[in-house]
C-alpha cells in the first residue's frame, strides 16, 4: 500500500483504513474499472432489478409535496413499515414479533450487527463467529476489541457446522455466537432444525446472544429455509438481522432490520439516534407500502437463481480438478479448486488474466483456502460468459 505522508496528528489516527484496503472488493472494483471486458463474480450483489412496483413507489413518493416524505423518520422506523415488517416475518419465517417492541429499522443489515456490537462486546468478551465468514463482520467485531474464537464450517459436509463442535465451543466466557444461514460465502444452510434447537438450548442455559444474520434467507433452493426465529419467542437470547438489500436488489437503498428483546431493541434505537437518525425515508415509504406484494417477485428471482445456480455447479464440477458443492441459498457458490491449486489468492490472478473476477476464499477466513467465492445473481448471458472463461483458462 502507498504510504501517505502525515503529520503528527495524523499520525495518532488508528489504521482502520488499512484494514478496507487490504478487502479483496477494493482492489477488484479497481481492476474492474481499468479493465470493463471482465465479468465480475467477485462481489457481493443482488445483479438483478429491484420489482419495478418498488420503484413506482419510491418516485411517487419522494415526489409526494403534501405528505413530506423527505423528513426524519423516528429513529426505530416508521410504524406502518414496522407493521409490514411483522406480516412479512411471519409470512417468510413464520415468526411473530412485536412491530412496537421487538423491531428496529436499520440502515441495511450491516447497521442492524453494527449497533448489536456496539450495544453487546466490550474489549475482553468472547465471541465465536464462523470460518469461513463474511469478513465485514469480523471487521466490526474486532473494532471492539473482543476475543475472537471460531467454529469450522465443513467443506467436505456441503460448508454445515458440526453441530457438537459448535456446542463444544459454547462454554460460559462466550457472550456472542453469530450464525449466518444462508451463507456468505458459502450458500450453505449451515445449520438444520435439531441443530438450532440444540444451540438454541445451550445458549438459554449459558446465557450467550445468538445473533442470526438471516438476510439472504428468501432465496433457497432445497427444502424450507431453517430459522432460529421461533425458536426463542421472547427474543431472551437471540437477535435476528434481516435486509431487504438483496432479497429486493436496493444494496443502496441502505435499509434492513433487527429484531430482538424490547431491552436491546431499546438500546439499540438510543445507540442508533446519534449514529444515522433514522433510516432513509423514502426507502422506509415505499417498503412500507409495496411489502405486502413482494411473493410474485421473490418468486420469479428465486427460480432464475436457482437455474442459474445449477447450470453453474453442473459446468463447474465438470473441470477437472473442481469440487463445487450445490448453494442450498443466497448467491454465492464456494468451489474448491485446490486440486489445482492450492492459493485461493493466485487462482484468482489466474482467472482474471483470463477475464474473470472472483474473491479468494482466503478472503473469509482459513478454511476457505483453496476456493474462490463466485457469485451467481446474475443475468445467465453473464455467468455462461464468465464459466466459459473459467473452463477456457483452466484448460489451457
Ligand atoms: N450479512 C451478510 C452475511 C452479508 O453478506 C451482508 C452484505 N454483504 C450483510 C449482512 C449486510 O448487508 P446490508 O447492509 O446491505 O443489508
Amino acid at each position: 500500500m502507498e504510504e501517505l505522508s502525515r503529520g503528527r496528528a495524523l499520525g495518532k489516527v488508528t489504521a482502520v483504513i488499512e484494514e478496507s484496503e487490504r478487502s479483496p472488493m477494493g482492489t477488484m472494483k479497481k481492476i474492474m474499472q481499468e479493465n470493463p471486458d471482465i465479468v465480475n463474480m467477485s462481489i457481493g450483489e443482488a445483479n438483478f432489478d429491484p420489482p419495478a412496483e418498488l420503484i413506482d413507489i419510491a418516485c411517487r413518493l419522494s415526489a409526494d409535496k403534501v405528505n413530506r416524505r423527505s423528513l426524519y423518520t423516528s429513529t426505530r422506523g416508521l410504524p406502518p413499515l414496522r407493521q409490514a415488517i411483522a406480516r412479512y416475518m411471519k409470512k417468510t419465517l413464520g415468526a411473530d414479533a412485536d412491530p412496537d417492541e421487538n423491531i428496529l429499522v436499520t440502515v441495511g443489515g450491516t447497521e442492524a450487527l453494527h449497533l448489536a456490537i456496539k450495544v453487546l462486546v466490550r474489549p475482553g468478551d468472547k465471541v465465536l463467529l464462523p470460518n469461513p465468514g463474511w469478513g465485514a463482520l469480523e471487521g466490526l467485531m474486532r473494532r471492539q476489541g473482543p476475543e475472537i474464537l471460531y467454529y469450522p464450517l465443513r467443506k467436505a459436509h456441503a460448508w454445515t457446522v458440526d453441530t457438537d463442535a459448535v456446542l463444544q465451543a459454547m462454554h460460559a466466557g462466550v457472550k456472542v455466537l453469530v450464525v449466518n444461514s444462508p451463507s456468505n460465502p458459502t450458500g450453505a444452510m449451515v445449520v438444520d432444525s435439531a441443530g438450532w434447537a440444540r444451540i438454541m438450548e445451550k445458549a438459554k442455559e449459558l446465557d450467550i446472544f445468538v445473533f442470526s444474520d438471516e438476510v439472504y434467507h428468501v432465496y433457497t433452493y432445497e427444502g424450507p429455509f431453517v430459522s432460529a426465529v421461533g425458536l426463542d419467542p421472547t427474543f431472551e437470547n437471540l437477535l435476528l438481522i434481516d435486509s431487504f438489500s438483496k432479497a429486493f436488489a436496493v444494496m443502496g437503498w441502505r435499509i434492513g432490520y433487527a429484531v430482538a428483546h424490547p431491552w436491546l431493541i431499546r438500546q439499540m434505537d438510543v445507540y442508533k439516534e446519534t449514529v444515522s437518525a433514522c433510516t432513509p425515508s423514502i426507502a422506509q415509504w415505499a417498503f412500507a407500502e409495496y411489502l405486502d406484494s413482494c411473493d410474485a417477485y421473490l418468486e420469479q428471482r428465486r427460480a432464475m437463481l436457482k437455474d442459474n445456480m445449477e447450470k453453474m455447479v453442473a459446468r463447474l464440477n465438470a473441470i477437472p480438478g473442481v469440487f463445487c458443492p450445490k448453494a442450498q441459498g443466497g448467491f454465492y457458490l464456494l468451489p474448491d479448486f485446490s486440486a489445482l491449486e492450492p492459493s485461493s489468492v493466485a487462482m484468482v490472478e489466474k482467472l482474471l488474466r483470463g477475464g474473470v473476477a472472483t474473491a479468494p476464499g482466503a478472503a473469509f477466513g482459513s478454511m476457505g483456502e483453496g476456493c474462490l467465492r463466485l457469485l451467481f445473481s446474475q443475468e445467465w448471458l453473464d455467468v455462461d460468459k464468465a464459466v466459459s472463461r473459467i473452463e477456457k483458462t483452466l484448460a489451457g
